[in-house]
């Protein structure tokens, strides 16, 4: 599977397999750890949380495919370049094809939250885009993430939220949004292991 990211034409994931899984992940909070107070700037700064890079490993051994979708503001707020974080997803993909792991396409939002684009989660572009891309729809495909935001991005595209208590995942308040029902796993090693054993949520005949 050739790597695409969104400057890339969308031509690359041909539909081989049709039916394939997809699971979709945020990025920071959930791969890996936060920058406390700031953002990943640095690939240095990225750093996985443990059994992160060994869950992505379990998904691609089970024939499922994944896809990171994360804002990254740094770049609309003039605190990262495209070139840097082009070297951060370098660092974050060899990590993970060293233990087994692969990444179909990292997409993501460059934009400033003031810039009201459609890409910033919890909006769904990114989403839309990763469909595009893969020609295929990513409804409901298991969506994991740290924030209100992607829970809410999920829903709205169609995709099964899912909330790990990494990162930031510990302040969303659930039930104060109506999503008291969402699964909520300690990390993203347990959220695999529930994905893993579910072999009828996605794709839908
Ligand atoms: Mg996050
Ligand atoms: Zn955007």
């Amino acid at each position: 599977m050739k790597p695409i990211d969104r400057h890339q034409a969308p031509s690359v994931q041909a539909p081989e397999s049709p039916a394939r899984r997809w699971v979709l992940l945020d990025r920071d909070g959930v791969i890996n750890q936060e920058n406390p107070g700031s953002y990943i700037l640095e690939p240095d700064q990225w750093i996985p949380i443990p059994g992160s890079v060994e869950a992505i490993a379990r998904l691609r051994a089970a024939g499922i495919g994944v896809v990171i979708l994360t804002n990254q503001s740094a770049i609309g707020r003039g605190l990262l370049d495209l070139p840097t974080l082009e070297s951060i997803h370098l660092r974050l993909k060899r990590t993970l094809e060293k233990a087994g792991g692969e990444i179909a396409g990292i997409f993501f939002c460059p934009h400033h939250p003031d810039e009201g684009c459609e890409c910033r989660k919890p909006n769904v572009g990114l989403i839309r885009q990763a469909e595009a891309a893969l020609g295929c729809s990513l409804h409901g495909a298991p969506l994991v993430g740290d924030q209100l935001s992607d829970l809410q991005a999920a829903r709205r595209a169609g995709c099964r939220p899912i909330l790990v208590r990494t990162g930031r995942g510990n302040s969303v308040a659930l039930k104060e949004n109506g999503l008291e029902e969402i699964a909520t796993y300690e990390n993203l090693s347990e959220a695999v292991s529930a994905i893993l054993e579910d072999t009828t949520a996605h794709p839908k005949p």
